[in-house]
């Protein structure tokens, strides 16, 4: 969403978000007008301009080298990386899911940082090295070994969902065995770490430096909101594993025959009920399922002429799911086909539907009786390898902050 793709690397697909393009113009800025103007005083101003664009492009090759290490390493373990999306915080990685085990999620996480620090001594040789030759080459590579090495230092702050809170998660994981109460653990202390950099923001904006202040300010919040998202998102995840289909899956489904048309269709049931999504079935087996969607993919003076035959989604193309699937199993199902039901059969046997709204509305009851992580907690041996986002409404991928 916002972002733009620019290419595919190790079979990872690359994008960049829109706010990407103020870090740009801000390391360009900052460049042609600090270090470029000091060592190239002769320079024109055209010229200092697209030296620092050609920095600010070192930069952003930097992150991305860090956010592919993560990438390289996650796809070589078997946890396959669809995506990375550069933005204005860095980067973001779309793992299909959470790492299953602590010593996976220590690798991952950690040679983000080992990245950046390994390039923040590339650039730091580079900077010894040229020395001699040219002071503002030499110069150039200074500032980016500095950068790369603040990101690196950044980055291992110990915050929850950073690469070093993933890092002292998994730590913590591997000596309590309880993914759920290290996420507690590592978020709580990712929020902490959130309202120092706001404090750290704060004292800036009051001494002078207000473009640093509020620039520590957003990360602060960004922050804090993410410890607090990725926790929350764990624990509706990890109660919705102990629950099966069978517990949720409507079984009043009233059928519709696959002769019907559509206007009939509209007027009889969708009008009538709040359903968003009616069986197919023929001679009792399941032929189709037909949403309000598919309903909408035909022209309204077709209406009456159309069959739902025609309309549906055929059986052969459904995702189905079984009464014993677990539910976070199945959001992240609906997630991942981007679908707001999924029929629960057993054979060709129909013996329900299950809805993202009904899912949804379990969570929020919950939710709202104050049923915390205790609760989650007290039935053992859950695994939990959902889609994250910060509600389960999202169908988006999972965003790590890495
Ligand atoms: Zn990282």
């Amino acid at each position: 969403m916002g972002s733009f793709k620019i290419g595919r690397i190790f079979g990872v697909d690359v994008g960049v978000h829109w706010s990407w393009i103020f870090i740009f113009a801000i390391v360009t800025w900052s460049f042609a007008t600090g270090v470029l103007q000091s060592f190239y005083p002769q320079w024109t101003s055209g010229e200092r301009w697209a030296g620092g664009a050609a920095i600010a492009l070192v930069f952003f090759l930097s992150i991305l080298l860090h956010e592919l290490s993560h990438s390289v390493v996650s796809n070589r373990r078997g946890l396959p990386v669809r995506s990375i999306t550069l933005f204005v915080f860095g980067g973001v990685s779309n793992l299909e899911r959470e790492p299953d085990t602590p010593g996976l999620e220590f690798w991952i996480a950690i040679v983000g940082p080992l990245t950046s620090l390994a390039l923040g001594l590339v650039f730091t040789v580079g900077w010894l090295a040229i020395r001699p030759v040219s002071d503002g080459i030499a110069g150039i590579s200074a500032n980016l070994a500095l950068i790369n090495g603040s990101l690196a230092l950044f980055n291992m702050l110990p915050g929850f969902p950073l690469d070093g809170g993933r890092v002292f998660r998994s730590i913590v994981w591997h000596r309590n065995h309880d993914r759920l109460r290290a996420t507690h653990t590592a978020s709580t202390l990712g929020q902490w770490i959130a309202y120092g950099i706001m404090g750290i923001g704060v004292v800036y904006t009051f001494y002078g430096g207000i473009f640093s202040g509020v620039w520590f300010l957003l990360i602060g919040f960004f922050l804090r909101n993410a410890s607090v998202a990725s926790y929350e998102q764990l624990l509706i995840e990890s109660t919705l594993s102990h629950i099966s289909v069978r517990d949720m899956m409507r079984t009043d489904l009233h059928p519709v025959g696959p002769e019907t048309s559509l206007e009939e269709l509209v007027h009889e049931r969708f009008l009538r009920s709040e359903a968003r999504a009616f069986a197919v079935v023929a001679a009792g087996d399941i032929a189709g399922l037909v949403t309000l969607s598919d309903v909408r993919k035909v022209p309204r003076d077709e209406w009456p002429t159309t069959s739902v035959y025609r309309a549906m989604t055929p059986a052969s193309r459904l995702h189905t799911v079984t009464p014993d699937e677990n539910l976070a199993k199945v959001l992240q199902l609906m997630a991942q086909h981007d679908v707001n039901q999924l029929p629960v059969v057993r054979g060709h046997e129909l013996l329900g539907l299950v809805t993202r709204g009904d899912i949804l509305r379990y969570v929020h009851v919950r939710q709202d009786l104050g049923v915390k992580a205790a609760d989650a907690l007290v039935h053992p041996g859950g695994q939990r390898d959902g889609q994250t986002s910060t509600t389960p409404s999202e169908p988006s991928e999972r965003p790590l902050l890495r």
